[in-house]
């Protein structure tokens, strides 16, 4: 650029910076009026960026909140609302089952049959931003007597389920023996503060939970 022209550049630059343009979700409800500069930075944590149906021949797209609906209603999928730092029970079965905390989030639970182990736990919270959540979960469970597992995830991953169901577990139920009654889980999902002493209490509980994952495998024979 020349000086004129440069000061031309600068000054087109300035006009496009602070043209308002909508957001790309504006279709899912979205009504800020963002200036180009701030559009890309918005869009990363804007609230109406769509999450997905994860069944794959449905195509369903929408806010968590609609996403919520469309699961319970449409879908009719196995759905239970829950409180931060409150326990509840979910029965191991395989598929996904949907969770919804007081404060509207979404959470799938997907349970995927690993033989001849068990089952294989996984979670995600369901938000269109794939950051590292805020949330941990607690999952407290026997599959047969004289046998207590605690799995912890410490922190739960964001999805918007583009990618379908999640399936990295991070917790393993061995089988129940004799067929019996589905083993029951219960789960505690809160929001991890980063205060030191907890993390390191945290810290100390997971290691007693690998010891005992280690020592209940050890006991299985695997
Ligand atoms: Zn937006
Ligand atoms: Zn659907």
């Amino acid at each position: 650029c020349s000086r004129t022209s440069f000061e031309h550049c600068l000054g087109m630059e300035r006009i496009v910076e602070s043209a308002v343009v909508p957001c790309t979700y504006a279709d899912h409800g979205c009504t800020n009026k963002i200036t180009y500069f701030n559009k890309k930075s918005h869009e990363q944590a804007c609230s109406y960026e769509p999450c997905f149906c994860p069944d794959s021949g449905c195509g369903f797209s929408g806010s968590v909140a609609t996403l919520w609906k469309h699961f319970t209603t449409q879908h009719k999928w196995p759905s239970t609302e829950f409180k931060y730092y409150t326990p509840f029970d979910l029965r191991v079965k395989p598929g996904a089952h949907f969770l919804r905390a007081g404060d509207g989030q979404l959470f799938v639970m997907n349970m995927v049959s690993v033989e001849p182990v068990g089952h294989g736990v996984s979670l995600v919270c369901i938000q269109p931003n794939t950051s590292e959540s805020s949330f941990r979960c607690n999952v407290v469970f026997s599959s047969f007597t004289g046998h207590h597992q605690i799995s912890t995830l410490e922190s739960v991953r964001c999805s918007s389920l583009s990618d379908g169901l999640p399936k990295n577990y991070f917790c393993i139920v061995p089988k129940s023996p004799g067929g019996g009654a589905a083993v029951l889980l219960r789960i505690t999902i809160d929001t991890s503060w980063c205060s030191k002493s907890r993390t390191s209490r945290r810290r100390r509980r997971t290691m007693t939970t690998m010891m005992r994952m280690t020592r209940a495998t050890t006991r299985m024979g695997i």
